[in-house]
C-alpha cells in the first residue's frame, strides 16, 4: 500500500543506482562503537572485540511473504527489520548492525521506496541498530527485500536450539495467534473493498490483531530480562512459523520429545473472540499461525522460581525422552502428535 498517492512520482531511473542508495540512506546515523565503517566504502567494517558475532538473514518476496494491497510500505520496512532482529534475540544476543538489499520493479516510484526506508529507519532508531550497507537493483516483477542482521553476545550467554534436556520446562513469551488472525481480518476487508471500493472498513475491534500483523515488535526486552533473572535457557528459538514447528525444531536439535498442554497456550481475548467469529479453532491458530515473533525456550526445572508469576512468561509444557515423541495434550487429556504446518501450508489448505 503506497500512502503517498499525491502528485509526487519520481521515476527511479532519474537517480541511478548510486544516487538512489545515497538518497535513501542519507538520514541513517551510526550509533554503535562496533561499527568502524558503515555505508560509503566497498564493505562495512565491524569490530566485535571480546564478543562473538551472530549473523542471520531473511528474504521477503512480494506475493509470497507480503501483499501490498493491505501492507503499507512503511510497515513492511519496519516488519522486515523485526523478522531479522527476532532471530538475533533468539540466540540471546544483541543486534547491532543490518544490511538492507532490495530488488524493485519500475512500477515503484522513488516516493514508494522512501516510505519503505522510513519504516526501516524507524526500526533502526527504536532498536538502536546501525544500517551499514546494502544494495538496490531492478526486478522484472514486484519487490524483494533481503536483510542481514549482525549481533554480538558473550560466548557463554549464547543459547542454541540444541541444549534442551528431558524434564526441562517449555516456556513462551507473550501470547500467540494474533498476527495470523490480523491477517485474516485484513484479507477479509480487502475482499469487501474489491466488491465495494466505497466501503470503509471498521478495524477498531481488531486493532490488537492488525497491529500484531502489520507492526510486530521483536522481543528486545527478553535477553536483558533473562540476564537480570540470572536465567540462561537451555535452548531457544523465535516463533516465526507457528508454535508447533518451532517446538519440533527444538526437539530435533536437542534430541528430546515434548508434551505441550493445550490449556496452557497463552491467547489474547481478542484472538479467542475473532476465532469464534471466523469459526476457526484457536489452538490450531496458535500452533500453525506464525509471525508471532515471540520467543520459545526451555529451562531447567530448578530455575522455575525465577520465572514464576512473571507476566512475560508462560510455562506451556515440558520436554521428555526422545522416544516418547512430541505431543499436544488436549483439554480432554488426549495426546495428539505435533505436526509441522507453517502458515504457508495453512494458507494453502484453506484455498
Ligand atoms: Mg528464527
Amino acid at each position: 500500500m503506497f500512502e503517498n498517492s499525491g502528485e509526487n512520482k519520481t521515476s527511479l531511473s532519474e537517480l541511478g543506482e548510486f544516487g538512489l542508495i545515497d538518497h535513501l540512506t542519507q538520514h541513517f546515523k551510526i550509533i554503535h562503537s562496533t561499527t568502524i565503517k558503515g555505508i560509503g566504502d566497498d564493505a562495512a567494517v565491524i569490530d566485535f572485540k571480546e564478543e562473538k558475532a551472530v549473523v542471520t538473514t531473511d528474504l521477503l518476496v512480494e506475493g509470497v511473504h507480503f501483499d501490498l494491497a493491505y501492507m503499507p510500505l512503511k510497515h513492511l520496512g519496519y516488519k522486515s527489520v523485526m523478522v531479522n532482529l527476532s532471530d538475533v534475540y533468539a540466540m540471546n544476543a544483541k543486534p547491532k548492525q543490518i544490511t538492507v538489499s532490495i530488488a524493485v520493479s519500475s512500477r515503484f516510484p522513488l516516493e514508494a521506496l522512501e516510505e519503505l526506508y522510513s519504516g526501516i529507519e524507524l526500526a533502526a532508531k527504536l532498536y538502536k541498530i546501525d544500517v551499514v550497507g546494502g544494495d538496490t537493483t531492478s526486478s522484472t516483477s514486484g519487490l524483494l527485500i533481503s536483510i542481514t542482521a549482525l549481533g554480538g553476545a558473550n560466548e557463554q550467554d549464547i543459547v542454541y536450539r540444541s541444549g534442551a534436556k528431558p524434564n526441562d520446562l517449555l516456556v513462551v513469551t507473550g501470547d500467540l495467534g494474533a498476527a495470523y488472525m490480523g491477517l485474516q481480518v485484513l484479507e477479509r476487508e480487502n475482499e469487501v473493498f474489491k466488491v465495494n471500493p466505497r466501503s470503509q472498513p471498521d478495524l477498531e475491534p481488531y486493532s490488537y490483531l492488525v497491529e500484531r500483523q502489520l507492526k510486530p515488535e521483536a522481543r528486545q526486552d527478553i535477553p536483558p530480562l533473562l540476564k537480570a533473572l540470572e536465567l540462561k535457557p537451555t535452548s531457544m528459538i523465535d516463533i516465526s512459523d507457528g508454535l508447533s514447528s518451532e517446538i519440533i525444531h527444538l526437539c530435533k536439535s536437542s534430541k528430546v520429545g515434548a508434551n505441550l498442554f493445550e490449556e496452557k497456550i497463552p491467547l489474547d481475548p481478542a484472538v479467542i473472540s475473532v476465532c469464534e467469529e471466523f469459526e476457526i479453532d484457536s489452538t490450531t491458530i496458535a500452533l500453525s499461525g506464525g509471525e508471532d515473533y515471540e520467543l520459545l525456550f526451555t529451562i531447567d526445572q530448578g530455575d522455575y522460581e525465577k520465572i514464576k508469576g512473571n507476566p512475560n512468561f508462560t510455562v506451556i509444557g515440558h520436554m521428555t525422552e526422545e522416544n516418547e515423541g512430541m505431543h499436544l495434550v488436549t483439554r480432554a487429556n488426549q495426546k495428539i502428535p505435533l505436526i509441522a504446518r507453517g502458515w504457508n501450508a495453512l494458507g494453502k489448505e484453506e484455498e
